[in-house]
């Protein structure tokens, strides 16, 4: 069983109610953390995980909503391991600059503590591999491959799939439907994407939203991805505008358009149990 849940669903507009986009997956006793918006720590506490018990960070793109808190992840899983465990962190190419201006940026706190504490004698530890495609980690029954996603002008971009014990997981990022995308979730258990309602974005008459309307895929076309890869079930996040209570079945009525099987949305928290060939929500 592979369990997927929403830690933040929420987009670059800040809500009150909504944290970053980031998915926690827990597979065997292995815990992944897919992206690292607004807020990501303190909904992994929610549900009793910390950094320290990160097996890995995974991130799909860089764009700043989906690694907000990078420097909160890294420094607090330095702070709070006691013992030399470097924090594997997989991303598309430009993640190891982007991880290493973060350890600059934080050079000044970084002294303050290996001066102050006497257990701690070097900067935070962190292992970081650049990929586009192909098999990027397989370890106690986890496998985990990328392929690349259609965020342009945003690129590169990837999604990861998860496999552990028959029972498979996707996490499409941001990404408007491609063959890439398609082929990396044929046939998974889940697929995890991110959707816009473009039918609402597009009244607003502002250009800067609207400029978003072209690199996301709506709710719509997330579940024309999800039929066309046969996927068990669709579980929607990143929701803009932010999904607003009383609003889930209009969202899911769209989904549901599309895509015949089980849908699942909901708030920070959500959770959905994916097995081999079966899908449970919580
Ligand atoms: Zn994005
Ligand atoms: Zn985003």
């Amino acid at each position: 069983m592979i369990e997927v849940t929403l830690l933040g669903t929420g987009s670059p507009m800040v809500d009150a109610n909504r944290a970053g986009p980031s998915t926690l997956v827990r597979a065997g006793d292995q815990t992944f953390l897919v992206d690292c918006g607004r807020g990501v720590l303190q909904r992994a506490a929610a549900i009793g995980v910390g950094a320290a018990g990160l097996s890995a960070l995974l991130l799909t793109h860089l764009h700043s909503d989906h690694i907000t808190d990078l420097n909160d992840v890294i420094t607090t899983r330095w702070v709070t391991t006691f013992e030399r465990t470097p924090l594997p962190i997989i991303g598309p190419p430009g993640t190891a600059a982007v991880v290493a201006a973060t350890l600059e940026a934080l050079a000044p706190d970084v002294s303050y503590r290996i001066a102050h504490h006497a257990d701690i004698t070097e900067p935070p530890a962190v292992e970081v591999h650049e990929y586009t495609e192909g098999p990027v980690w397989d370890d106690g029954g986890v496998q985990i491959r990328v392929a690349p996603t259609d965020h342009r002008p945003v690129e590169p971009t990837i999604g990861f799939r998860i496999e552990y014990g028959g029972a498979s997981v996707v996490l499409a990022g941001d990404s408007v439907p491609c063959a890439s995308l398609d082929a990396l979730a044929a046939g998974a258990g889940a697929l995890v994407h991110t959707v816009i309602r473009k039918d609402l974005v597009a009244r607003v008459p502002m250009q800067r939203l609207t400029d978003i309307l072209d690199y996301h895929s709506s709710v719509e076309e997330a579940a024309g991805t999800a039929t066309r890869a046969g996927v068990g079930t669709l579980i929607l996040t990143h929701y803009v505008p932010p999904l607003a209570p009383g609003q889930e079945e209009d969202w899911r009525a769209l989904a549901a358009s599309v895509f015949p099987r089980q849908i699942e949305l909901g708030d920070d928290l959500h959770r959905v149990e994916v097995h081999p060939g079966v899908c449970v929500n919580r």
